[in-house]
């Protein structure tokens, strides 16, 4: 017995009805993305016939109802997060541009020499956007190395401080190993060598409790499409007093002051970093998937995808030669593994013909990839809406492609 109703969870996702090849889809695809409940996609809906009107340039009325959704939904996001300010929370296209803004707007402050940290179990999106700056400074990465079981190596970290570290960069949680990283920890210890630090939330925001203000993040990023919001937006909660310090990342309409050839002034944040016409459709939307999450209880969630994590985990290792990469203790509900000398691709593809999507590949981690002496994993991820059941279909399919495949 589950602690949340996965049964009537699941009526509001028409995606998980679907067949797949003429099998009932099993859907473990969930750190890639997670599927969209009725209420959300009834919210994008609804902007497109009622609401629809560009943001805070309008005196009418349509314009003045989009706007109100759309800060409406800041102050949901700020709550969601426990942020001190609406003023913080800034609407990008996802978890990749907040970290781009960050690093490019903070970048412009670095010097040559200076050093950022980072870990070798960050997502593209969490590395490239630092190297993209060493073009312009002589920038170095310090790079956290993982433990035996996937765990962050914390003496490491501890020890890669000096007087020219600039920022930390890290994820919450691991796309590939679940690895929850000890973030409180990571920040206290970065605060005390006076370097800020961002924390990339995109595995983590759906599936823990995040408040910023007691983690003391000074910039927390994620994407709405992995809680399932819609796709196509994101949020960088930053301080206040980092925002107000950092140059604007573009340059456009809604985020200035006053604008002539000899000068413009910038809007303070957020619209310092919103230049361009927002999405404002999809915004409202992630309102909606925050009110479910909240709804069905993030901490239930947790629970429940817990509870799978550890009978898909029992499951697995029934299977002769299945290797699961990432067993660091409190891990999040994502398995990324191998079995035998078959190729992840081919044990993919297999268990695609039998309905069940599951991810492979680097998963955008190569470095990763690289420091485990593999090419690529099987990944399967698990969110509220997956069950116990699914999980026993999972391992029946993955046996018969082991079978077919060994
Ligand atoms: N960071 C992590 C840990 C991720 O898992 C992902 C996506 O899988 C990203 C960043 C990038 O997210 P997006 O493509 O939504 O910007």
């Amino acid at each position: 017995m589950s602690i949340i109703d996965t049964e009537a969870i699941r009526k509001d996702f028409p995606i998980l009805e679907r067949k797949v090849n003429n099998r009932q889809l099993i859907y473990l695809d969930n750190t890639a993305t997670t599927q969209t409940p009725r209420c959300v996609v009834d919210s994008i809906v609804s902007s497109y016939y009622n609401t629809k009107a560009n943001v805070h340039r309008g005196v009418h009325t349509l314009s003045q109802e989009a706007t109100l959704l759309q800060e409406h939904t800041r102050e949901r996001v700020r709550a969601f997060l426990n942020a001190r300010s609406s003023d913080e929370i800034i609407f990008t296209r996802g978890t990749t541009e907040s970290i781009n803004l960050v690093a490019s707007s903070m970048g412009q402050l670095f010097k040559d020499g200076d050093e950022v940290i980072l870990t070798v179990m960050e997502h593209h999106s969490n590395i490239v956007p630092w190297q993209l700056l060493q073009n312009r400074v002589d920038l170095k990465l310090r790079v956290v190395p993982v433990l035996s079981d996937g765990a962050l190596d914390m003496d490491t970290f501890r020890s890669l401080f000096n007087e020219r570290t600039r920022m930390v960069s890290v994820c919450h949680v691991s796309n590939v190993l679940g690895t929850v990283n000890p973030v409180a920890e990571i920040i206290a210890e970065s605060h005390r060598h006076g370097v800020p630090v961002l924390i990339d939330g995109a595995q983590a925001i759906a599936h823990t409790t995040v408040d910023v203000t007691s983690l003391d993040a000074d910039f927390y990023v994620f994407s709405s499409h992995k809680m399932y919001g819609p796709s196509g937006i994101g949020v960088l909660y930053g301080k206040r007093e980092w925002l107000d310090m950092m140059p604007p990342y573009q340059g456009g309409g809604e985020m200035i002051e006053s604008v002539s050839f000899e000068k413009t002034t910038f809007a303070p944040p957020p619209f310092k970093f919103e230049a361009g016409t927002p999405d404002f459709i999809d915004i409202p939307a992630l309102h909606k998937a925050i009110d479910y999450i909240c709804g069905i209880g993030v901490e239930n969630i947790a629970t429940h995808e817990d509870g799978l994590l550890h009978y898909a985990t029992e499951r697995m290792n029934e299977i002769p030669g299945m290797r699961i990469f990432g067993t660091a203790p409190g891990k999040s509900a994502i398995i990324s593994f191998l079995v035998g000398d078959i190729h992840h691709y081919d044990l993919g593809m297999l268990l695609d013909k039998l309905g069940v999507a599951v991810r492979t590949g680097h998963h955008c981690a190569q470095p990763l990839m690289h420091a485990l002496g593999v090419e690529g994993t099987v990944r399967a991820s698990f969110a509220m809406y997956n069950t116990a059941k699914e999980v026993d279909i999972f391992i029946d399919a993955l046996k018969r492609s082991v079978a077919m495949l060994q």
